[in-house]
């Protein structure tokens, strides 16, 4: 189990607290949906208020066992700020750092390895324009060529060049990474890229997919962002599937 820590004794902030608890029963739906991978791949968000600091997941435990205050605060180099008795999986931070460092919008970040998205990243042509989610990306999504597992620095400035102005990048034979300046955006982008790449998963096994047309995509685009059920973008989505994951286990308020 994860040690728990009491937040009034650790001269924290309310902010970071909430944003500890946000990431928390992030994890943990992530779990619920089968998104995780074994105690591999991070969500990191930037702690409220403070400059260079993030919430990492500590690195040995499953996204299911992930708790508000087993969560570390690291810096941009992956130095703990925060006592844990955990390690930092500084390997998989590099990446995420890099991101964090250079784009002042990407206060949280996604990175999985499940089935369909790293399928989706290793087919010729990666995300095809064939189901509704899909055409949400099309064109707003950049792709990263394999260069080995992500923990060499010098990489960092090809991945952010085939980044460019998007702010989802499919690392081609590994799997995507999710950018949004909140945890709901991140967290409403990502459940819809999975979406996409399930479908398109299906949909290439029966035959031939019907491609949609560009101009299809642009009305696509232009009317798909108008729709929004709360006033914090994202915030009705992920708290829905907070209250599911919560049926399951609510421990990671603690
Ligand atoms: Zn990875």
């Amino acid at each position: 189990m994860a040690t728990k820590i009491d937040p009034s004794n650790d001269r924290m902030t309310d902010e970071e607290w909430k944003a500890r608890q946000d990431l928390a029963a992030c994890y943990r739906v992530f779990a619920m949906m089968g998104w995780d991978e074994s105690i591999y791949n991070h969500i990191t968000l930037k702690v409220p208020g403070e400059e260079g600091a993030f919430l990492i997941n500590p690195f040995s435990l499953h996204f299911s066992e992930v708790t508000a205050s087993s969560l570390i605060k690291i810096d941009i180099d992956g130095n703990k700020l925060s006592d844990s008795p955990y390690p930092v999986n500084k390997a998989g931070f590099v990446q995420h750092s890099m991101f964090h460092r250079h784009l002042h919008d990407a206060h949280c970040i996604i990175h999985t390895h499940t089935t369909e998205t790293m399928a989706v990243c290793s087919v010729e042509g990666g995300l095809q324009p064939t189901n509704f989610y899909a055409c949400n990306f099309i064109g707003r999504i950049g792709y990263h060529t394999f260069e080995g597992v992500t923990v060499r620095e010098e990489e960092g400035q090809r991945l952010l060049e085939n980044l460019g102005s998007h702010r989802i990048l499919m690392l081609r034979n590994h799997g995507p990474v999710v950018m949004g300046p909140t945890l709901p955006i991140a967290f409403v982008q990502y459940w819809a890229l999975q979406r996409a790449c399930e479908i398109q998963l299906a949909t290439m096994s029966m035959g031939k997919p019907i491609l949609v047309p560009d101009e299809v995509i642009a009305v696509h685009q232009r009317d798909i962002f108008q729709t929004q059920a709360s006033a914090e973008p994202g915030r009705a989505d992920f708290d829905a599937m907070v209250r599911r994951a919560d049926k399951i286990d609510s421990s990671w308020r603690e």
